[in-house]
């Protein structure tokens, strides 16, 4: 056989691989930039970029090594993890991560490292398979060519973002694919191809739900008005109901099978409109329109929230609040990240809009235009849906205008030339586009370390964002991470970062056995719990309630009294404190600094870091206004001026222990400033945050001896052993 471009399948293939190449090669642009970078390297292979893919990486790596020592396997859970830790073993980014680990004789580092370089590439073949029906193959490969690493695509799929988005657009765009021939061919093999692609996509992305249904309602739609008459338009919208119901994959797998058997046999032709209604019923019994339902309720009825009847009604702290007002991205932004640039942007719509009028049954493809379009409003992380349809719409133009060239080799030329014209922006983008690896391999090889010395229940403690690497490199338990952190379970974490090291090292204790014991309680009352609609109390009301208070402020005052009874000691807790948290304190301050009874948020303690101070004989310049006279030790803060505290000088020694040389200046004053001279930092903050168990630890390494153990002590990172 000899590859022919004149053969259609050939030449089908030919540009599928030319665009695959392609959308891996500009994924390797970051690789070769950073190749050698040993901050970026862990066990010889580059570390992920993106926070949560640490999460699908525990899994995977449970589903592959857990089973190794487990004598903590209760009666609820297999051996695999530890019951309660939060692994996500039964996810299907964790399943075929581990598949893929199993079979393939990489590195699970490097698994994870370009699983979304080689997934993510995936896309192009649903695009030229595509523009194979619409007879139009050099669209095809042009469509893919910039769908494949346009803006927003690229940036959520590039080595290293290791999360779902890496499928998320490639199985709607074979689903798009299958439902285009379906209806093009009217074969009965595409029924059962569509009913695979919708089995696969709800598996990998159980939100798939909306463009599934969304895909059905334009079909169904269609069919109704223009097509009343088609039995093969009936069987498609069944068999894509049964595949779509709320049950368990497997069921739905069965079902799918039994109907295109039916289907095939032809038997049942004069049944179809039953079997229709039969699958609408099954869908809605399943409890389908369920998540479709409980989005309206939650828009619709907005504050028939419910609350506890015999609760403390505490008011927490929420994430969003700290997160910037998600409000209109600028249309730049918008149109940058679908297209990579606004004239290709606008000149796309056109072309999709042109594209839909000659080809109605790209018309299909709204849903996914309608779900990109939804981050003008809802936020950027949809625009990635958007990204291959449009390309479809500039890449039909450009074909269209090579069609009225008049020779041969302009055609070809004018294509080429648009071609990279669109491209171009796009790699300029991937250029400069250069995000770091999550965590630094500083702080990994502190993990790794502790990962030998903590057991796997034990839990470390430490703010949210790095709940999931923490989980993955050091195989413990987290109270918070990237999926769990609204205000009731940060509190107490925030609470013992930011107060007096005593307090803090009960709170740690409290919160570590409530958490374990209200995981416990939910399991045991499972069905009740469900069935009765009962709102769990939060770890810190329990506590105040057990300890006999109905208002929390009494509680954590009680705390700092000596006759406070803990409860028994489950397990040992590590404190995690990294550098790379001094910036973001005033943040964790917020979710503990409030009045839970009132909701009141208390005074801010003040505090300010610089990480390049400008010095001059008579003064060191802070930025932002910080101005400190060093003659007289006042520190002009704006306006105000206040003489400080101290001055602590933090410098680690040839032996790299942390050596303090403390001055006190105004024994008054309400604010100290650290130099912490190897990392070129001052910090400048009141005695609330002075006094804080993270600044004490990890700064200071002034650690109460009868309440701390230290474990590892690093620059980047100090591990704390609690002692209670
Ligand atoms: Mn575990």
């Amino acid at each position: 056989m000899r590859l022919s471009l004149q053969n259609e399948t050939h030449k089908t293939l030919f540009y599928i691989l030319i665009a695959f190449s392609f959308s891996v090669a500009m994924r390797l642009i970051w690789v070769a930039h950073f190749s050698g970078y040993e901050p970026f390297y862990f066990n010889g292979q580059f570390m992920i970029n993106t926070n949560d893919g640490y999460y699908w990486a525990e899994g995977a790596r449970d589903l592959l090594f857990g089973t190794a020592t487990n004598p903590n396997a209760t009666e609820y859970f297999d051996k695999l993890h530890q019951p309660f830790d939060l692994s996500p073993v039964d996810t299907a980014a964790a399943q075929l991560t581990a598949f893929f680990a199993k079979i393939l004789p990489f590195s699970f580092e490097s698994i994870i490292f370009y699983m979304p370089v080689f997934l993510s590439s995936l896309v192009v073949i649903p695009i030229v398979l595509i523009a194979k029906t619409l007879k139009n193959l050099e669209m095809g490969l042009i469509a893919a060519l910039l769908a494949s690493i346009a803006w927003s695509y690229y940036n959520r799929t590039m080595a290293g973002y290791y999360d779902t988005d890496m499928l998320n657009i490639v199985l709607p765009m074979f689903l798009l694919w299958s439902l285009i021939w379906a209806l093009q061919t009217q074969k009965d093999i595409y029924l059962f191809i569509t009913a695979v692609d919708i089995l696969i996509y709800r598996w990998w992305y159980p939100q798939s739900y909306a463009l599934e249904s969304s895909f059905f309602g334009l079909i169904l739609l269609y069919t109704l008005i223009f097509d009343r008459k088609n039995l093969f338009s009936y069987k498609l919208l069944t068999i894509m109901m049964f595949a779509m119901m709320n049950i368990d994959g497997v069921y739905r797998f069965g079902a799918v099978v039994v109907v295109y058997a039916v289907f095939v046999s032809k038997k049942a032709e004069k049944y179809i409109f039953y079997i229709f209604a039969l699958s609408v019923v099954a869908y809605f019994f399943s409890g389908g329109f369920n998540p479709i339902f409980g989005k309206l309720k939650a828009y619709v009825f907005k504050d028939s929230v419910k609350t506890m009847e015999e609760g403390l009604k505490l008011h927490f702290f929420t994430v969003m609040q700290t997160v910037r007002e998600a409000g209109k991205i600028p249309f730049e932004t918008f149109a940058n990240r679908i297209s990579g640039n606004t004239i290709t942007f606008i000149v796309s719509l056109g072309g999709y809009l042109y594209l839909a009028y000659k080809h109605r049954v790209m018309l299909l493809a709204l849903p996914m235009v309608g779900l990109g379009f939804l981050a003008y409003v809802g936020g950027l992380r949809f625009t990635i849906y958007a990204v291959p349809i449009l390309a479809f719409g500039i890449a039909y133009l450009i074909v269209e205008i090579a069609r009225i060239m008049p020779t041969q080799k302009l055609k070809v030329l004018s294509m080429v030339a648009f071609a990279l014209m669109i491209l171009y922006p796009n790699y300029k983008h991937i250029e400069a586009y250069k995000v770091p690896t999550v965590f630094s391999a500083d702080e990994v090889k502190v993990l790794d370390g502790l990962h030998h010395i903590a057991s796997r229940e034990d839990y470390v403690v430490s703010w949210w964002d790095y709940g999931y690497p923490i989980r993955y490199y050091a195989d413990v338990k987290t109270l918070i991470d990237g999926g769990k952190h609204n205000g009731s379970v940060n509190f107490p974490v925030s609470f013992l970062l930011t107060h007096p090291q005593d307090v803090a090292a009960k709170m740690a204790r409290l919160d570590v056995e409530y958490t374990e014991k209200s995981f416990v309680f939910k399991e045991k009352y499972k069905q009740e719990i469900k069935d009765k609609n009962i709102t769990l109390f939060s770890t810190i009301e329990q506590m105040t309630k057990d300890a006999g208070f109905d208002d929390t402020n009494d509680f954590l005052l009680s705390l700092e009294s000596g006759d406070m009874v803990l409860p028994q000691k489950t397990r040992d807790i590590y404190l995690y404190l990294p550098y790379r948290m001094l910036d973001i304190l005033p943040t964790v301050v917020l979710f503990s600094n409030l009045d839970l009874m009132s909701g009141k948020q208390g005074k801010q303690p003040f505090m300010f870091v610089s990480h390049r101070a400008k010095e001059s004989k008579s003064s060191l310049d802070l930025g932002r206004g910080v101005v400190l006279d060093k003659k007289t030790m006042v520190l002009h803060i704006g306006e105000s001026k206040v003489k400080i505290k101290r001055l602590i000088t933090t410098a680690y020694n040839k032996k790299m222990e942390l050596e303090k040389k403390i001055q006190v200046i105004d024994p008054k004053s309400n604010i100290s400033l650290i130099y912490m001279s190897n990392y070129n930092t001052f910090v400048v903050l009141d005695e609330t945050l002075y006094n804080s168990t993270y600044i004490q630890l990890m700064i200071l390494e002034n650690y109460d001896a009868k309440l701390y153990e230290p474990v590892i002590l690093t620059p980047r990172v100090k591990v704390y052993k609690l002692k209670i």
